[in-house]
């Protein structure tokens, strides 16, 4: 994997700290959490950790679990979903002040799950993360073209008109409170990654369209995620990239073991990367 990693790829990317994150879909009830916890801490003990930014993202139901669980800190919780309004009659929901409630610092919105099977567009993702960032939660916002928008050589202006929308209502300062996360909707669940030339590609058109329409600033302090079938064997080429701030793990990272196993690609791209780690 190091040799993969070129010094000059990364100035851009050398003062953002770099992200191993995982959202588990629904997966790992609360005695599951307990045990991926009490077997990651014993796995981070022979990593280098420093000043990564470590997140899992548990079910619901999963979520007070994990927040004993990760008390001790340096992975952070957070959740899969919220919903717009702070409270009311929307059975079934969760709002954002109830998440802060249960433990967590960040939430993922626009999830391609979410797009395809739940209806959300990107109109109701801005109202989400305009609540999420209200509420002080790390909005985690997904971003992904289709394999159709790829094919018709869409990919870019799909990918800027989600950005838009769903940061409409921030100003300049705002953006680099919310993480991006590029997440090729043909990648997730997928049998393989996107090549690093193609997330090199979006990587670069998203934070041109941050700077674009925020400003340089913006552009230059935001971190940009990669997820969409991310294994230990092809992480490392990935993390490597300029753009690519962290990886966002999936499948790979619903045990301890991979997700200790990510976090240690992520960490060995800092130290190249210069990031302190
Ligand atoms: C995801 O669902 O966001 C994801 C990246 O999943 P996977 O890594 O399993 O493709």
């Amino acid at each position: 994997m190091d040799q993969a990693i070129q010094k000059g790829d990364a100035i851009m990317g050398a003062s953002r700290r770099l992200i191993a994150a995982t959202g588990w879909k629904m997966n790992n009830d609360a005695a599951a959490t307990r045990r991926y916890a009490a077997e990651l801490y014993q796995r981070l003990a022979g990593l280098r950790v420093g000043s990564l930014e470590l997140y899992v993202l548990p079910p619901f139901t999963s979520l007070a679990a994990a927040a004993a669980a990760f008390a001790p800190g340096p992975v952070a919780i957070g959740a899969q979903n919220m919903h717009a309004e702070d409270a009311g009659a929307w059975t079934g929901e969760v709002s954002a002040p109830m998440l802060v409630e249960a433990g967590c610092r960040y939430v993922e919105l626009a999830h391609s799950e979410r797009l395809a099977h739940f209806g959300e567009t990107y109109e109701l993702v801005r109202r989400k993360l305009n609540a999420a960032l209200r509420h002080g939660l790390v909005p985690i916002l997904c971003l992904g073209e289709t394999a159709e928008d790829r094919t018709a050589g869409r990919a870019d202006a799909v990918l800027c008109a989600q950005l838009d929308t769903a940061l409409a209502d921030q100003p300049a300062e705002r953006i680099a409170d919310a993480i991006l996360a590029y997440e090729p909707r043909w990648a997730i669940g997928a049998a393989a990654a996107a090549s690093p030339e193609h997330v090199a590609a979006r990587h670069g058109a998203i934070r041109a369209q941050v700077a674009r329409r925020w400003g340089a600033a913006a552009a230059a302090a935001v971190r940009i995620i990669y997820g969409g079938s991310v294994t230990p064997a092809n992480g490392g080429a990935l993390v490597a990239l300029a753009d690519v701030d962290g990886l966002f793990v999936g499948r790979a990272a619903w045990t301890a073991a991979g997700y200790a196993a990510m976090i240690d690609v992520v960490s060995r791209a800092a130290t190249i990367k210069g990031v302190p780690t």
